[in-house]
């Protein structure tokens, strides 16, 4: 089919759309013969036929190809250097990227945003960010790329601290930077920046029903910790719900616990014949998990693969193995994880590793932690979680054991920190770290009152739970400066009676912080609301709802 392409007249015109279909169904064999013919002719002068084949390779993962093409095009345009640039960044040659950017001979807008893009794409924040300052004029794409790429490399504030920035220099938003925005907002958890463009995306009259935009509105209520929001956003796009929008509110409720709820939107979702996808089952599981429903997670997970022939990913998996030990059938949990197709992952180790905890399953746990730290050796989670095991057990020479080897392979841990916000202001607080000199008495001594109304209300403090973000030699007198106790005393402080104090932190909360804010709730007749690193806990008149099961 190949030998003449010389004698067929148009022929270039076709060739290009032979050249992406080798790069699109990876056929290196068939599109490196197809080059091997072109190079007979003289079709690579045709820039649209040798930008192709430079294309092609790259598609193809071939850099190293891609690299010798583009050095022997005779006329090479912007579009083939964006091309090569874009390749290497995907190759992860970020240095090779940067020195054809600085040896461009014209670049137009797609060349710096494919900087902003590699670069954030590859971990370089920093480096995105001195492109985009770099550049003379900036379109809509570009603040785009280094909103989401900001998201992207767990930066949140400052995502939303550039996207004000690009509204006070009357750039017009587009539908992605908001969705960028709004997962930035909901990482962090506040729900005042949240509103604030929710009302702009009114008045603006952008619709919900772009697919995205609804479900990223609906997903930043409840990660703030504002279901009913969540809920009328829901509502409010009835007629015109995408997957997404579903996928939102089943996995809103299931992290409030709401168990019931989520269970209901699914069930709705079949009534109206919506079919469900992979995500859809990731919320409907994590509602079970949450809500201690073995039977339904069970039959859910078999659902998925019987009436909707998905096969499940290692995240579902996760959940069940999460749900059923988190309920204490930590051995049958044990057994999914023998039996899965799928490698186990780091979370479906941590998953065991808290369920062990939980339930006093030292010698499973023991395996499990082996299997995490082999997987991420510098995980301080899967350290702590192990030495939790053995000091629940009164294996104190364990303790020390795991203690050691976590100092010997340098692993650091994540420091426990909470945040509140005041006024529009962020407060963070972290534990066993000076407070802000300026609050520090205020808070301090707020938190001696509360210990005292407390202990008279029946609270004790449980020394055991300190090893979950703090060192053990610190222990007695860290107790009490757990980020969480310390946001919400200077909560209870600043925040008008009647009014919620929302808490966001970082890491799982303790059981100590979790009877404190119990007690807090009922004394101080508050509501808390405390999203940790897996759920939100609502507390209430001394009652959590998450039933003191999380
Ligand atoms: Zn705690
Ligand atoms: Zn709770």
């Amino acid at each position: 089919m190949l030998h003449h392409l010389e004698n067929l007249r148009g022929v270039e015109f076709s060739l290009p759309s032979v050249l992406k279909a080798c790069g699109k169904i990876s056929a290196f064999e068939e599109g490196r013969q197809l080059h091997g013919q072109i190079l007979k002719t003289q079709f690579l002068l045709d820039p649209f036929v040798s930008n192709s084949v430079l294309r092609m390779y790259l598609e193809l993962g071939e850099v190293g190809i891609a690299r010798w093409v583009f050095d022997k095009m005779p006329d090479r345009d912007v579009f083939s250097w964006n091309s090569i640039i874009s390749g290497c960044f995907k190759a992860g040659e970020v240095e090779s990227a940067r020195k054809m950017f600085d040896e461009i001979p014209e670049r137009d807008m797609v060349t710096w945003n494919s900087m902003i893009d590699g670069y954030m794409k590859c971990g370089e924040w920093k480096l995105a960010r001195d492109i985009f300052d770099e550049m003379g004029q900036r379109d809509i794409v570009s603040w785009t790329a280094v909103i989401s790429g900001y998201v992207l490399n767990g930066r949140p504030k400052d995502a939303l601290e550039l996207f004000k920035k690009m509204l006070d220099l009357r750039f017009q938003p587009d539908v992605a930077s908001i969705v960028s925005v709004l997962s930035a907002i909901a990482d962090l958890g506040f729900v005042e920046e949240g509103k604030w463009v929710h009302a702009f995306v009114r008045r603006n009259k952008i619709r919900l029903s772009s697919g995205v935009l609804g479900s990223a509105l609906i997903d930043m209520y409840a990660k703030c910790g504002y279901i009913e929001n969540a809920y009328h956003v829901f509502k409010s796009v009835m007629h015109r719900r995408s997957i997404g929008d579903w996928n939102s509110m089943i996995s809103g409720l299931a992290v409030h616990g709401l168990d019931q709820e989520a269970l209901a939107i699914f069930h709705e979702m079949e009534t109206r014949e919506i079919v469900p996808n992979e995500i859809t089952f990731l919320g409907v599981l994590t509602a079970c998990s949450h809500g201690g429903l073995v039977q339904e997670g069970q039959f859910y997970f078999k659902l998925m693969q019987g009436r909707y022939q998905m096969v499940p990913r290692i995240q579902h998996y996760g959940c069940l193995i999460d749900l059923l030990g988190r309920a204490g059938h930590v051995e049958e949990a044990d057994q999914v994880i023998k039996e899965m197709p799928i490698a186990p992952d780091l979370l479906v180790w941590k998953a065991m590793l808290s369920a062990c905890l939980k339930h006093g399953q030292v010698t499973i746990g023991e395996c499990a932690g082996m299997h995490a730290i082999e997987l991420a050796p510098h995980d301080s989670g899967t350290y702590i979680l192990l030495s939790n095991i053995y000091a629940k057990a009164g294996r104190w020479a364990d303790v020390t054991r795991i203690r050691s080897m976590m100092k010997e392979s340098g692993v650091r841990k994540v420091p426990g920190s909470s945040r509140i916000v005041v006024d529009g202001d962020i407060h963070e607080f972290l534990a066993g770290k000076e407070i802000n000199l300026r609050y520090r008495y205020m808070v301090l001594s707020k938190l001696e009152e509360m210990m005292c109304r407390l202990k008279m209300e029946g609270y004790e403090p449980d020394l055991t739970q300190v090893l979950v973000d703090v060192e053990e030699e610190e222990k007695e007198g860290l107790l009490s400066l757990h980020s969480e106790k310390l946001a919400i005393s200077f909560g209870l402080i600043n925040i008008n009676k009647g009014q919620p104090i929302h808490v966001v932190k970082n890491l799982r909360v303790c059981c100590d912080c979790h009877s404190f804010c119990k007690t807090a709730s009922k004394v101080y007749n508050r509501t808390i609301i405390l999203r940790d690193q897996s759920r939100f806990h609502h507390f209430k008149k001394g009652l959590c709802s998450c039933n003191d099961y999380w």
